[in-house]
């Protein structure tokens, strides 16, 4: 089931989404029509076969979205018409070599990548995928982090007297969070491969969409853009991982039973439950992390 409503961003009250493209009930609209209309679209969904994506989300949340009617603010739905404005921008530059926005499919689920072919250097067979993120996550991805470094001077005085100065510094050689990311490329990977396309490298072209901000600055993000490798991860690993999630929303589906809650990383240590799940409404995990934040506030 699609998301239904929008979150009026100046009433705060659920308003179906056909009613608020057809006549707003505020003053006047919090975006242009247009926007609005592109929002929507962004967020119809198919209850056919799991997508790739769809698979990698917790199987609760893919199976409330897929069961349950909810509501949106369109304001936070920004981001995902970002994602397609990039697709646009790029998608009339495809000539030589490549394909893009293909949809595959095998006997677990379905995905559409991004691009491949000749995309990063003259002779490859690169698979890439768009990004936009924000410097956090961005960070995270790249590896970075701050370690003290001594200055070669000591405190004069006060607690620390006679010890020694250090200085903060940033090294790139850290875990790079990429799980998530590399899940989906190394799935495009398989499905292009079972179809006889050989694919050499895995790209993320990572956009930062707060690099403006001071805070990207704090965070080592220092360009706009960065092209992100990704490892291949084994087949048998992928295919076991996939077909499990896909397995238990195909259960969860056929009895009509809500499955077990997202797991801590699908729901970013209940971040995601208290501020960024579009269902947690419908979830009762979502309600009470929703709840528990509001009393401790
Ligand atoms: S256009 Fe915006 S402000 Fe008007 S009803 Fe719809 S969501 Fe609310
Ligand atoms: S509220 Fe949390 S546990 Fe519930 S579906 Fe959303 S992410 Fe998963």
């Amino acid at each position: 089931m699609p998301a239904t409503k929008f979150v009026c961003p100046k009433t705060k009250e659920n308003i179906e989404i056909c009613q608020c493209l057809e006549q707003c009930t505020a003053d006047r609209r919090c975006l242009f029509l247009p926007t609005l209309r592109s929002v929507a679209d962004s967020l119809d969904r198919k209850l056919e076969k799991p997508t790739v994506t769809e698979l990698i989300s917790g199987t609760r949340e893919t199976f409330l979205k897929k069961t349950t009617e909810y509501a949106v603010d369109p304001m936070r739905q920004l981001y995902a018409i970002h994602g397609s404005a990039v697709h646009a921008i790029n998608e009339n530059h495809t000539e030589g070599n490549m394909l893009s926005e293909e949809r595959l499919a095998d006997n677990i689920t379905s995905g559409k990548f991004d691009l491949y072919g000749e995309i990063v250097d003259i002779n490859d067979k690169t698979l890439g995928d768009y990004k936009i993120t924000s410097s956090y996550k961005l960070m995270k991805a790249l590896g970075f982090y701050k370690v003290d470094v001594p200055t070669g001077e000591v405190y004069k005085t006060g607690m620390k007297k006679g010890q020694p100065k250090t200085r903060k510094e940033w090294r790139d050689d850290g875990v790079r969070h990429v799980l998530e990311w590399a899940i989906q490329l190394n799935y495009y990977r398989i499905l292009l491969e079972q179809c006889g396309f050989t694919v050499n490298n895995m790209v993320i072209q990572a956009m930062c969409r707060d690099y403006s901000l001071r805070i990207a600055a704090e965070r080592n993000i220092r360009k706009p853009v960065y092209l992100i490798p990704i490892r291949r991860i084994s087949d048998r690993w992928i295919k076991l991982y996939m077909g499990t999630k896909a397995r238990r929303l195909k259960e969860a589906l056929d009895k009509k039973i809500q499955p077990r809650i997202c797991n801590t990383r699908e729901r970013w240590h209940d971040r995601k439950c208290a501020e960024y799940c579009d269902v947690a409404e419908n979830c009762p995990y979502g309600r009470l992390v929703k709840h528990n934040r509001a009393d401790a506030a």
